[in-house]
């Protein structure tokens, strides 16, 4: 009786309480550019992190919610053997046709949608920093970001740091850069750029800056 009435009680609170929308800034850029070292920064500083990678490696782990679907669609092949998906075999695949690069995308971007909705409704930190690397091509923007912030540098600056990182040759970089947007069009759809063409040390006080006026925003 105490619990039913404990139960009613909340539910009438809930229902007073306006579902909480907090301030989400969409963080975006080309491959190698810094989107994971900028992210850092914020999280550093307080910001809750919503990572789209970190979610689709989940999704991929062994026992993760896309496996049935992705077995289903395309075979035991696709998987390790631990059960988690074979990524380099998948990306090979996704690379050369473009139809299981879609089906791919049709499992996981709903999922990915989903359970980063999910974790922005349960944030705490005085904002979220959501970081999509596909947000412009996906042309995603629509209702989801408060601001949209683009990680800018040379194309020649990320060519040279995912060789460094990855040992990839130039020419295969040159190719994911293709497919991805140009540096314009990024810059276009940003609300806000931090330039990370200089050393590290150069984000710090521009990440400050925008920190300050995210954790103002709400
Ligand atoms: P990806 O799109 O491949 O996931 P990313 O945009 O998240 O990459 P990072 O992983 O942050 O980029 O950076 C790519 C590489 O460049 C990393 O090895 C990182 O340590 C290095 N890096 C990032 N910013 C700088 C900088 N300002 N000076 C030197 N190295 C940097």
């Amino acid at each position: 009786m105490i619990a039913a009435e404990d139960g009613q009680t909340a539910q009438r609170a809930a229902a007073r309480t306006p579902a909480r929308t907090p301030f989400v800034v969409g963080l975006t850029g080309g491959i190698g550019s810094g989107k994971t070292t900028v992210a850092d920064l914020f999280a550093a500083r307080g910001a809750h992190i919503v990572d789209t990678d970190a979610i689709a490696h989940e999704l991929t782990a062994p026992g993760g919610a896309a496996i049935d679907a992705i077995r289903a669609r395309f075979g035991a092949g696709a998987l390790r053997a631990d059960g988690g998906l074979d990524r380099d075999a998948m990306r090979a695949r996704a690379f050369d046709d473009p139809q299981a690069r879609a089906a791919l995308e049709s499992i996981l971007h709903p999922l990915i949608r989903a359970e980063s909705q999910r974790r922005i409704s349960v944030a705490d930190g005085p904002y979220v920093m959501h970081v999509v690397p596909l947000l412009v091509e996906s042309g995603a923007r629509a209702g989801r970001f408060d601001r949209v912030l683009v990680v800018d540098c040379p194309v020649s600056v990320q060519v040279a740091r995912v060789q460094r990182r990855s040992g990839l040759s130039a020419e295969r970089i040159e190719s994911i850069l293709a497919a991805q947007a140009s540096r314009e069009q990024r810059l276009a759809a940003a609300d806000d750029v931090i330039d990370n063409g200089g050393d590290a040390a150069a984000l710090a006080a521009q990440v400050d800056a925008l920190h300050r006026r995210y954790a103002a925003a709400r």
